[in-house]
């Protein structure tokens, strides 16, 4: 492991200022550790230093607003799954949280770190090869092994998107604080992730010397039909029951009244670099009278631009799997 300066700032200002361009060059910001450590152990980065976000006032908790949820960075994955307006109110979000990783990596990892955190391509996280993403000259994976990689939105690098909370986020209308040397700016977030086409470098669109400071989610009357608290149902499909990310994962949120469906989101993870939305099956199912509704072809809309590669084609097949059972399990109640 390489050398690095270790700070520990006790205000954003400061946290901002250790982070900016002029000084802060090869800077990274820590938060619970769970993934940056890695990346430092095997070599994938090498920080001249590394901010923690430990000693900033009002990044953690969770605090209910007049205009919905307010999500502080630093507040632990743990919490977030066992907070019970989460739980009754946005319980895809509660889902997708109790569901990553392990119980240690919950406690200690934070919303802020799960929505940063690094691409798991086996070839980007290997120390010995120069990845188009750490600036070198091709994707090894296109001509290894094509598994996990993204069956749709690559562009020279085929990650796919690993954060199970930034799924289920998207289907809430969520919006991402950010703080940096310039002030303060708020993205939805859609617009906070990005694409291989955009930059390979990087998959959201923080700038050196930014930190996300918190999200926010808009109140459940304002997402339910009618002023109800939406339906909303998170299913992943992994290749091992703990610890592991998503296959392919789906957040789905229904909001019927009068035996119609009056608004529906639906994200996938694990198919794309950023969480995708699956737009198709959205307009399919607004409007529609849930007698006439076919989840198993909402289901087949799921994907529309998928180009599978030799080993992944079975990830359209489990995503229009998953998008039906959401879909069912919702309008089952
Ligand atoms: C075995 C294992 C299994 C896992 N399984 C899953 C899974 O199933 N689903 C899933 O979603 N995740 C999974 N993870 C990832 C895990 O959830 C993340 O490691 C964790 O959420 C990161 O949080 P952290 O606070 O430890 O982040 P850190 O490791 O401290 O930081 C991660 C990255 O985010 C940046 N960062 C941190 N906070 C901020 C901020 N406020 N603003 C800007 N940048 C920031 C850091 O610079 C770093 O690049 C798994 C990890 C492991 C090791």
């Amino acid at each position: 492991m390489n050398p690095f300066q270790y700070h520990e700032p006790q205000s954003l200002a400061e946290t901002v200022a250790l982070l900016s361009v002029e000084t802060g060059a090869d800077a990274h910001i820590i938060a619970g550790g769970s993934d940056l450590l890695d990346e430092v152990k095997e070599g994938i980065i090498r920080p001249a230093s590394v901010v923690s976000l430990a000693g900033v006032p009002d990044l953690a908790g969770i605090t209910e607003a007049e205009d919905g949820l307010r999500i502080g960075a630093m507040t632990t994955i743990a919490d977030i799954a066992a907070h019970p307006v989460i739980r009754t109110a946005y319980t895809a979000l509660a889902e997708a949280a109790g569901g990553l990783a392990t119980p240690q990596i919950r406690n200690v990892g934070t919303l802020g770190g799960n929505l940063n955190q690094r691409p798991r391509c086996w070839y980007y996280r290997h120390p010995l090869i120069p990845c188009l993403k750490k600036g070198g000259d091709r994707c090894y994976a296109l001509v290894g092994n094509t598994k996990h990689l993204c069956v749709t939105g690559g562009d020279r690098c085929y990650i796919v998107h690993p954060s199970d909370t930034a799924v289920a986020l998207s289907v809430f209308n969520a919006a991402v604080e950010i703080a940096g040397s310039s002030g303060k700016r708020t993205l939805p977030i859609g617009e906070f992730f990005t694409g291989p086409g955009v930059d390979i470098s990087r998959e959201t669109v923080l700038e050196q010397g930014e930190v996300v400071t918190r999200v926010n989610v808009p109140r459940p009357s304002d997402l339910g039909a009618e002023g109800q608290p939406p339906r909303s149902v998170y299913l992943k499909a992994r290749e091992r029951e703990a610890g592991d990310f998503a296959l392919v994962s789906v957040a789905v949120r229904l909001d019927v009244a009068n035996g119609t469906v009056q608004q529906a989101a639906v994200a996938l993870g694990g198919v794309a670099p950023v969480p995708y939305r699956a737009t198709e099956v959205e307009e399919y199912l607004i409007g529609r009278a849930v007698d006439s509704l076919d989840s198993t072809h909402a289901g087949t809309l799921s994907i529309p631009d998928a180009r599978p590669m030799t080993d992944n084609g079975y990830k359209v097949v489990m995503a229009n799997n998953l998008v039906k059972q959401g879909i069912a399990r919702l309008l089952a109640g």
